[in-house]
């Protein structure tokens, strides 16, 4: 694992900390039921493993290291199915702002939250403002791994696109590609259950509803990943690691934040 920053020794780590500019990135999953197909940890697994190869690839004089992986995240959208384990959001916000209280202690510049769960993007930049305001100088950014690198929207068609929002054609094609040993027999579509929002919403997007999956979905697939592939996950995946290593990059070599 390159840049692990609990593979350093406190000294170590003492030195990290004091490089100008010094970066740590927290990669974010949950475990969440992905329908019959995918495993629980898809989302996990997914933040781990593409932050491995963002890292492999920056110049290895950046300032950056990674925390290890967090498991666990907030998921109620998804209970009722087995295997979904989701912690309270606000042991989630304390922990964000207790860890990052800490490496700004140690030195540390800036926290990235590099997160693969949708449902809790809106959580991590709740916990990213309230962590900012006890803490002023730690700069703390809370992405989502499927938002920012371009092209992604770009290879996956409509309705796809838009609906594909659970264990359908892209996170099924992304897993094909990193782990096809934990791809199981691709599920027949079950269709959206509870008919679809008024109009002028959507389930995502500019004015969304706060749906949970088994009013959707009998299987717990919100999409279609019938025509998944390994091909189609390798683009993705190229998309995913380029433009993460843009956006990172182009943090390491500036000055943010600036003070004042
Ligand atoms: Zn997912």
């Amino acid at each position: 694992m390159p840049r692990c920053l609990s593979h350093l020794t406190s000294p170590e780590l003492a030195d990290a900390a004091g490089r100008p500019g010094s970066t740590v990135v927290w990669p974010w999953g949950a475990c969440e039921q992905h329908g019959p197909h995918l495993p629980l940890a898809t989302d996990a697994l997914f933040a781990d493993q593409l932050l491995d190869q963002v890292l492999d690839r920056l110049p290895s004089d950046r300032p950056i290291w990674r925390m290890p992986l967090q498991p666990f995240g907030c998921s109620p959208e998804h209970q009722g199915f087995a295997g979904t384990i989701t912690l309270p959001a606000t042991l989630l916000i304390d922990q964000v702002v207790a860890v990052g209280r800490q490496l700004a202690a140690a030195g540390f510049q800036r926290l990235v939250l590099f997160n693969a769960h949708g449902g809790q993007i809106g959580l991590l930049q709740v916990a990213a403002r309230e962590l900012r305001a006890e803490v002023p100088s730690l700069a703390v950014l809370p992405c989502f791994v499927w938002s920012g690198p371009t092209g992604i929207a770009e290879l996956i068609p409509e309705p796809e696109r838009r609906g594909g929002l659970h264990a359908g054609l892209a996170e099924t094609s992304l897993m094909m590609h990193l782990r096809p040993d934990l791809v199981g027999p691709l599920p027949p579509a079950d269709g959206h259950r509870g008919g679809t929002p008024p109009a002028g919403w959507s389930l995502e997007g500019a004015v969304p509803t706060a749906w949970m999956t088994r009013e959707l979905s009998a299987s717990g697939v919100i999409g279609d990943p019938r025509q998944a592939t390994a091909a189609l996950g390798s683009q993705l995946a190229a998309a995913l690691v380029n433009g993460w290593c843009e956006l990172l990059d182009a943090l390491l070599t500036s000055d943010w934040p600036q003070s004042g």
